[in-house]
C-alpha cells in the first residue's frame, strides 16, 4: 500500500513528507493504522546526528493506533485491537527476558538498531529503494508494519492520543521513579529537566508517595507544569540549584535524583545533589560518545548508587495497561502533557517548538 510518512534523508536536514510503499505484514508482524504519535527528543537525535542510524529513515516511536491486519503466526493481537507501540520488543526467552529485564532484551537489539524488522529487512520503500524504520516502529506515518512484540494491546476506552504518550515519555518517566529508583513513601526526590520524561518522573514519584519532590529547570513555564504534576518545590536551574536542594533536605541532598535531559553537566549536578547513600538515576539519553565526570573517590566514600534507566525499567506488556488504568482512574496525567497537536505535514514546526522548550509534549495526530 502507499502511505504518507515523514522521511529523514540525512542529518541536519528537515523532514519531508513523502509517499512511501509499505509492504504487507509478514510472519509475526502486524499492520497498524497510527492515530497519534508523540514528538520525542530521541527522534531529534537522528536529526542532529547524536544517534547514528541507516538512512533514509522514518522516525517516530511514541505511537498508538488500531491493528488493521496481521501476518501469519500472529497470536497476540487481532484486527480491531487498540495498541500502544513498544520500542523495545522482547523475545521472552533470552537471558535478560528471563531475568525480568525485558527492556534489555538481547535478541531483537540488532535488527531494531539496523532499522529493519526482526528478519533483517525493511517493509518501507521509495521507488524500490529501502527506507528504514526507527526503533522498528517508524510511526511518523499513517500506517506502520511492526513486529507483534511491539504491539501492546490496551483497553478500548482509552483515547489513543493519551495512550500514545505511554509508549515513551510516561513509561520512561514513571518507570524510572517506580522501578529503577523504587521511590518509597516519604522519600525526597529531585528531578532535573521538566520535559515529557521529567514531568512523568515527577508524577511517578508522587504516585510512589514521595514527600518532597523538587523540580529543576531553566524554563519557568515548565516549572509551573511541574507543580501541576506533583512537584512540591521548584528551582530555576542556575548556580544556586545545588545549595537550594541541600537547604530543602537538611543539608544532605535528596534520596533520589533523576537527570531527564541527557546533558553531562546536568548529570554531574544530579550526582552532587544526591545524599550520601542516595541514588542517581540517568534517564535522559546523552549523545553517543559524550563524557560525564562521576568521581570514583566520592562514589566510594559516599556510597552513592548511579543507575541507568532505559525505558523506565518497565515491562511493556505488564506496565502499559497498568499506566492506562491509572490514567482512567484519574491518577496519572496524560492529557495535560499534550501542549500542542500537529498534522504530519507540520512535523518540522513540532520539532522547532520542542527545541525552543515551548511544549511539554507535541503530538502528531492523524485524521
Ligand atoms: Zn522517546
Ligand atoms: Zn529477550
Amino acid at each position: 500500500m502507499n502511505i504518507q510518512a515523514a522521511v529523514l534523508y540525512e542529518p541536519n536536514t528537515p523532514f519531508t513528507i513523502e509517499t512511501l510503499t509499505l509492504d504487507e505484514p509478514r510472519q509475526g508482524e502486524a499492520l497498524v493504522r497510527i492515530a497519534a504519535c508523540g514528538v520525542c527528543h530521541s527522534d531529534y537525535h537522528l536529526v542532529s546526528g547524536a544517534t547514528r542510524h541507516p538512512m533514509p529513515v522514518v522516525c517516530g516511536h511514541e505511537g498508538a493506533g488500531v491493528v488493521e491486519a496481521v501476518g501469519p503466526r500472529v497470536d497476540s493481537v487481532r484486527p480491531g485491537d487498540h495498541v500502544v507501540l513498544n520500542w523495545a520488543p522482547a523475545c521472552g526467552r533470552c537471558f535478560y527476558c528471563q531475568h525480568d529485564q525485558p527492556n534489555l532484551c538481547a535478541t531483537f537489539t540488532e535488527p531494531i538498531w539496523a532499522g529493519t524488522m526482526l528478519d533483517g529487512t525493511p517493509r518501507l520503500h521509495r521507488n524500490g529503494d529501502p527506507v528504514y524504520h526507527y526503533c522498528g516502529l517508524a510511526s511518523f506515518a499513517e500506517y506502520v508494519v511492526v513486529p507483534q512484540q511491539s504491539c501492546i494491546h490496551i483497553r478500548q476506552d482509552v483515547p489513543l492520543k493519551a495512550a500514545s504518550l505511554v509508549g515513551c515519555a510516561a513509561a520512561t518517566g514513571v518507570g524510572a521513579a517506580m522501578y529503577t529508583a523504587r521511590v518509597r513513601p516519604g522519600d525526597s526526590v529531585a528531578v532535573f529537566g521538566c520535559g515529557g520524561v521529567g514531568l512523568n518522573t515527577i508524577q511517578g514519584a508522587a504516585l510512589c508517595g514521595a514527600a518532597l519532590i523538587i523540580a529543576v529547570d531553566v524554563n519557568e513555564a515548565k516549572l509551573a507544569l511541574a507543580r501541576q504534576f506533583g512537584a512540591t518545590h521548584t528551582i530555576r536551574s542556575d548556580d544556586n540549584a545545588l545549595q537550594a536542594i541541600r537547604d530543602l533536605t537538611g543539608g544532605r541532598g535528596a534520596d533520589h535524583t533523576f537527570e531527564a535531559v541527557g546533558l553531562p553537566a546536568l548529570q554531574e549536578l544530579a550526582f552532587a545533589a544526591a545524599r550520601p547513600g542516595g541514588t542517581v538515576v540517568l534517564e535522559g539519553l546523552s549523545p553517543m560518545g559524550s563524557n560525564t565526570n562521576l568521581p570514583g573517590a566520592i562514589i566510594t566514600r559516599t556510597e552513592k548508587t548511579i543507575k541507568g534507566s532505559y525505558y523506565g525499567s518497565v515491562n511493556p506488556p505488564r506496565d502499559f495497561p497498568l499506566l492506562l488504568d491509572l490514567y482512567m482512574a484519574g491518577r496519572l496525567k496524560l492529557d495535560e502533557l499534550v501542549s500542542r497537536e500537529y498534522r504530519l505535514d507540520q512535523i518540522n514546526g513540532a520539532f522547532d517548538a520542542m527545541l525552543m522548550g515551548e511544549v511539554a509534549r507535541g503530538v502528531i495526530v492523524f485524521g
